[in-house]
């Protein structure tokens, strides 16, 4: 199984159609799904930091929370088995709990990677982030390193350097920069380790209804260092969190057999068609250079 090598930056590639050109933009695609076949594009990031961290406090076990398809999940079990960890993980719902045969590909996936399952109620599932329940799993497990639903916190957030740093060595000129968003951690490490030139901007695509709350938290995480502009694009979630309409299942199907790119279901299809209506809109100005940044996932598409 190959692993990361952060030697080998994943490739920048220039994209082209009629369209771009008639706007007179360049266009890339950083293909950060290519840097691991199982923890990819940007959890690997998010994961890297907070792995070295667990490791040097002794940590031997894992725990995090999400949902049945999470991508989050899928990379923390198969980045524990790779690194050593027990780990344990918070599932969203417990109707499937003890139906091991309905679970999602990404459950019995994460089951042989030899992820521990706990399936909480809807109800009991909001409550994973109080005080109390914190407690309880400091008190159960003790010598586990905990990680957030979606894996975003501040060494996640910093994981992000060093994919900006060959970003800005590859397409120096860069002018435009997509993601798209859940938590908003990955934004937030674009922004916060992007060069600062005038022209810049960095736009990040909700892929979930109503994501204003998002904002105060993205704020924090890039902290108060001088940054380029940057934006939350709300308008493209396309009915909401891992809904996809025949429109965007349409585009998704168009966008890889033009490009021979694989787009995953939840993210990285709502990001590229936000940027093609934005484009469409006249939002880009002539000239600019775009970087759509490829953020993985693809594990979502079984
Ligand atoms: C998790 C994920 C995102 C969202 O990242 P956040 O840091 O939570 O905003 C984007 N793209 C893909 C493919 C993801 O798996």
């Amino acid at each position: 199984m190959p692993s990361h090598n952060s030697e080998i930056p994943t490739p920048l590639i220039g994209i082209s159609i009629p369209l771009f050109d008639r706007h007179n933009v360049t266009v890339s695609i950083k293909r950060d799904d290519l840097n691991h076949p199982n923890i990819q594009g940007n959890k690997w990031h998010k994961l890297k930091l907070n792995l070295a961290r667990a490791k040097k406090d002794g940590k031997d076990t894992l725990i995090t929370f999400g949902g049945a398809y999470s991508n989050h999940i899928a990379a923390t079990a198969f980045a524990a088995r790779e690194q050593g960890f027990k780990c344990i993980a918070f599932i969203r719902g417990d109707e499937l709990a003890n139906q091991p045969s309905q679970w999602s590909p990404t459950l019995k996936n994460a089951a042989e990677n030899g992820m521990q399952l706990h399936f909480l109620s809807r109800q009991a599932y909001r409550e994973k982030d109080s005080k109390s329940f914190t407690k309880h799993l400091n008190t159960q497990f003790h010598n586990a390193y905990l990680l957030p639903e979606g894996g975003s916190n501040p060494l996640a957030v910093a994981g992000f350097e060093s994919l900006m740093h060959d970003i800005e060595t590859q397409q120096p000129e860069w002018t435009h920069l997509y993601t798209a968003v859940g938590t908003g951690g990955t934004l937030a490490g674009l922004v916060k380790y992007a060069k600062i030139k005038p022209e810049r901007s960095i736009q990040g695509v909700a892929v979930l209804k109503q994501a204003d709350y998002l904002i105060p938290q993205i704020k924090e995480w890039i902290g108060d260092v001088p940054h380029n502009n940057w934006s939350l694009l709300q308008t493209y979630h396309g009915g909401g969190y891992g809904k996809l309409s025949n429109e965007l299942m349409q585009f998704k199907q168009a966008f890889e057999t033009n490009f021979k790119i694989p787009l995953d279901p939840v993210y990285t299809v709502k990001m590229i068609n936000a940027f093609y209506q934005e484009l469409q809109l006249g939002h880009i100005k002539k000239g600019s250079h775009v970087i759509l940044l490829h953020t993985g996932g693809l594990q979502g598409n079984r």
